[in-house]
């Protein structure tokens, strides 16, 4: 349940009501917006009846709304606004801002990570991707450089200026992943492994959650509130193409789904028309589609020499198409007066 509190409580009656909550013997987490505060009840240790009543009985307390939806701190009800997640000065999802991930499927070498970063900086881009850990369908395929691809990316970073987000395959790796990432991404095939939505959850950086290839969105929405539920609210959700019976492309981007799941939840959405379509030619059309219905921002891979790419070298871009791309996607969300970053 949320409680709404009357406009101009004190803070003194915000942290009343989280009292009581917490004597009660549930989770209280404030979030105050510009008009009013809310404040999310969250568990299940005493009787519903006996919080409500208690909370009814303060003077700061304008009403009770109850959610009927399993997850509780990533609905939008929960929310006094919409979460920011700020993963750098420049790269910022949600409200007004526009922001574009870009770089490699995988981190192959020194030279192709920073060329890469200078050419999506160059482009607009303000965050870069590549996969240092590798989540692979053949465990013959590449697996990633580890940790000499981390160090890779931190050169990147360092020449470019640019956030560096990266998979996180497994716990056991979060302390090393922690020590070069700006960004966690949590991979579709991860998105329900829940140990490794705690971890993150209980890091305070920001998360990058995939859908699962086969998840609803009330699962996607139930995996960020692990994330949240371990007190990380940075989580950026990110629609990356469900399985269908359609074999044209690698997978059916669900643009309905980001739509749905901003409607639902205050935590942005970003696409990533790249995994979702797995086909270069298609990745400019399905980001330009995705920025015009609102999208808080894209993660999109590019390669110096996309043939050659040791992962996805089908979907990947060369510099000028990103470029091209960078250019349609920034006039759309300036239209809709959205900052591209
Ligand atoms: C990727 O971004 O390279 C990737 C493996 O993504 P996903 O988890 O969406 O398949
Ligand atoms: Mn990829």
């Amino acid at each position: 349940m949320v409680v709404v509190l009357k406009p101009g409580s004190s803070p003194e009656e915000v942290a009343q009501v989280a009292r009581t909550i917490r004597e009660l013997g549930f989770s209280a987490h404030v979030s105050e917006g510009l008009e009013r505060t809310v404040v999310g009840v969250v568990g299940s240790a005493a009787s519903r009846d006996e919080v409500m009543q208690a909370l009814l009985a303060l003077d700061a307390v304008e009403r009770i709304v109850p959610v009927s939806s399993p997850y509780k701190l990533a609905s939008s009800a929960h929310h006094a606004a919409r979460t920011r997640v700020r993963v750098s000065q420049d790269c910022v999802f949600g409200g007004d801002a526009f922001s574009v991930i870009a770089g490699p499927c995988s981190v192959e070498s020194e030279e192709q990570i920073v060329s890469t970063a200078l050419a999506v900086r160059a482009a607009g881009a303000s965050a870069l991707r590549g996969g240092a850990y590798k989540p692979r369908t053949s465990p013959y395929s590449f697996q990633g450089l580890q940790e000499t691809g981390l160090q890779f990316l931190a050169a990147a970073r360092e020449a470019s200026g640019l956030a560096v987000v990266t998979e996180l395959l497994d716990p056991r790796h979060l302390e090393t992943v922690d020590r070069y990432a700006d960004m966690f991404q949590i991979g579709a095939r991860n998105m329900q492994n829940f140990e490794l939505l705690k971890e993150v959850g209980r890091s305070r950086k920001p998360v990058l959650l995939k859908r699962g290839m086969s998840a609803t969105i009330e699962e996607w929405l139930m995996a960020a509130e692990y994330v949240l539920s371990e007190g990380n609210d940075q989580v950026v959700l990110c629609e990356r193409g469900i399985r269908t019976f359609e074999q044209a492309t690698r997978s059916t981007l669900d643009l309905s789904a980001v739509v749905v799941a901003q409607q639902l939840s205050h935590l942005p959405v970003i696409v990533d028309p790249s995994q979702a379509s797995g086909r270069a030619s298609l990745v400019a059309p399905l980001s330009r589609a995705a920025c015009a219905l609102g999208a808080d921002g894209l993660i999109v891979e590019v390669h110096p020499d996309p043939p050659r790419a040791r992962s996805d070298a089908q979907q990947q871009l060369r510099f000028d198409q990103f470029a091209d791309l960078m250019r349609d996607v920034q006039h759309i969300a300036q239209t809709l007066h959205r900052l591209p970053r």
